[in-house]
């Protein structure tokens, strides 16, 4: 059996296993230290954010920023779709209501149209949500710009889930730097990885200050364990924290290996869609500059003589190949099935033609060789 190529594997670069090393070293092995305040301070640069809090996982830090705006049982919070569970999951954790919000096709991430009407209607209820959560999806920015203005004129925050976008921008503004709050995750799939780990993004300092205190456990300033407010342990280890440092260094190498990945594929579909195919991709409207952590296609069957996303995926798996569906929207998720949504039906499309390719930073040319070969292979039976 050929080995397994990965749709996204961690690929550390030199520095991390000296700041490792350092950790160990000074016996800062603790969720406190001076890698996990270098790690913050080196995110807020790239971020071009005021502050950062380190924290376990993006999805720790997309609860701490529910629990800060207030979110509290029976509020609701609007929420894109078409996301991995972890951008929804934490709504249920503070026994909020989401409700989910669908797509549009240039960039398939919140469709401000419909988040429009979806104020609308929930200002005519006298129910405005507490927050609104769009996401990045595979890295590529939604429309920040119509979606915070929007925002505004209901006066609702925007939590910006930019858990697979670190490193994407929008007219050279990064991703994370958006929203009331912006949210990454260092997960081992994710365009740089700590293992696990995630951070919290904002202008707003005390905001922050809050965040570092309610992950270490709430503990009010006395010398005994005295608490006045429920905690939780989701700060960042000073351990992972250096492999982030690390990581954060050659971060724009990943993303232009990322891109070029795209890059190489793109050129090969072309091959096959000028003769007759027409295999689609997450384009980038103008400005826009996308990490392309993923590259995905859409295989419409219709346009693509009788060709699936399962077709290809089948084939890559008998091939040892990793490739995966889009995210399933959360519309469609047995766990959210009683949730409101608001549908186009272009997250449904997504997700039944939708494929994400292997995409890692460390992909080889011989990896990419199996991969094509594999496609010319389907191609040539379909053709
Ligand atoms: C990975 C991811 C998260 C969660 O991050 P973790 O660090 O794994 O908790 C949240 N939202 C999206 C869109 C993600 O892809």
């Amino acid at each position: 059996m050929n080995s397994k190529i990965w749709l996204s594997s961690p690929h550390i670069g030199t520095n991390e296993l000296n700041y490792v090393n350092e950790a160990f070293d000074t016996n800062w092995i603790a969720p406190l230290g001076p890698h996990v305040n270098a790690f913050e301070q080196a995110l807020q640069e790239q971020t071009q954010t005021k502050h950062a809090a380190a924290l376990t996982s993006g999805t720790s830090a997309l609860h701490l920023a529910l629990i800060l705006l207030g979110v509290k049982t029976s509020d609701t919070v609007f929420c894109q779709s078409i996301t991995f569970s972890a951008s929804a999951n934490p709504i249920a954790y503070q026994g909020a209501i989401p409700v989910f919000i669908d797509s549009e096709e240039d960039t398939w991430n919140m469709d401000p149209v419909l988040l429009r009407s979806a104020l609308e209607e929930a200002k005519q209820n006298g129910k405005l949500p507490k927050a609104i959560i769009p996401v990045h999806l595979y890295g590529m920015p939604a429309k920040m710009d119509e979606i915070l203005k929007i925002a505004k004129e209901y006066s609702v925050p925007v939590i910006e889930d930019a858990a697979e976008a670190l490193g994407s921008s929008i007219n050279n503004k990064p991703c994370g730097s958006f929203g009331e709050f912006g949210v990454l995750s260092f997960n081992g799939n994710k365009i740089i990885t700590t293992s696990g780990g995630g951070a919290l993004l904002s202008e707003n300092a005390e905001m922050i200050e809050k965040a570092r205190f309610l992950a270490t456990q709430a503990r009010d300033s006395a010398p005994h364990y005295q608490h006045s407010h429920i905690g939780y342990n989701y700060r960042m280890s000073n351990v992972l924290a250096g492999i982030g440092r690390g990581q954060l260094e050659v971060l724009n190498d990943r993303v232009a290996a990322r891109r070029n990945n795209f890059e190489r594929y793109k050129q090969y579909f072309s091959k096959h869609n000028n003769a007759g195919f027409n295999i689609q991709f997450q384009e980038e409207p103008d400005g826009y500059h996308s990490n392309r952590w993923l590259t995905c296609i859409l295989v419409d069957p219709i346009n693509n003589k009788g060709i699936t996303r399962e077709i290809i995926r089948l084939e890559f798996e008998t091939e040892n190949i990793e490739a995966r569906p889009l995210w399933k929207p959360m519309h469609q998720q047995p766990v959210f099935a009683s949730s409101k949504s608001f549908l186009n039906g272009v997250s449904d499309k997504l997700f039944e033609n939708g494929l994400c390719l292997p995409s890692g930073s460390n992909l080889t040319e011989e990896e990419f060789e199996r991969i094509f070969d594999c496609l010319d292979k389907i191609f040539a039976k379909y053709n």
